[in-house]
């Protein structure tokens, strides 16, 4: 089954025009970092391309190149930022995925020892 095209107007392609707020982390030219709104644990950020990509499944590998680094670079950050013990990476793709925001983006979550993500 082919994915339907990717939507300008999503809420990730607001946040990069500028048109809704995020609290930024990290910014270049390819890639913008910004905290969760809903937060699973504390530290949880989401790692996006600039570039319009539904998910990782129609993303250009191009674009992957640069992705992955940064989503390296900030989960050896928020490791230690946050002292934890782990780091949770994920993203999902289309809704059976659990996929709720149409905007290729990595979760990068800090993990503690015996501390449940939260729903
Ligand atoms: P899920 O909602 O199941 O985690 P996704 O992988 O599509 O599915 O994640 C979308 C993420 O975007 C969620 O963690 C949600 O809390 C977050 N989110 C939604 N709106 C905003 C926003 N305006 N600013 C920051 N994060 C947001």
């Amino acid at each position: 089954m082919t994915s339907p095209a990717y939507d300008p107007n999503n809420i990730f392609a607001k946040i990069l025009k500028g048109e809704i707020p995020s609290v930024k982390l990290y910014e270049d030219d390819d890639t913008l970092a910004f905290m969760d709104v809903m937060p699973q644990a504390t530290g949880h950020l989401l790692v996006i391309p600039k570039t319009g990509s539904r998910n990782l499944l129609d993303a250009d590998p191009a674009v992957l190149v640069k992705l992955i680094p940064v989503v390296q670079k900030l989960a050896n950050a928020a490791k230690q930022a946050f002292e934890a013990d782990g780091v949770f990476v994920a993203q999902f793709n289309e809704a059976a995925a659990g996929q709720t925001v149409y905007h290729l983006h990595f979760h990068v979550i800090p993990r503690h020892e015996g501390v449940p993500l939260k729903p």
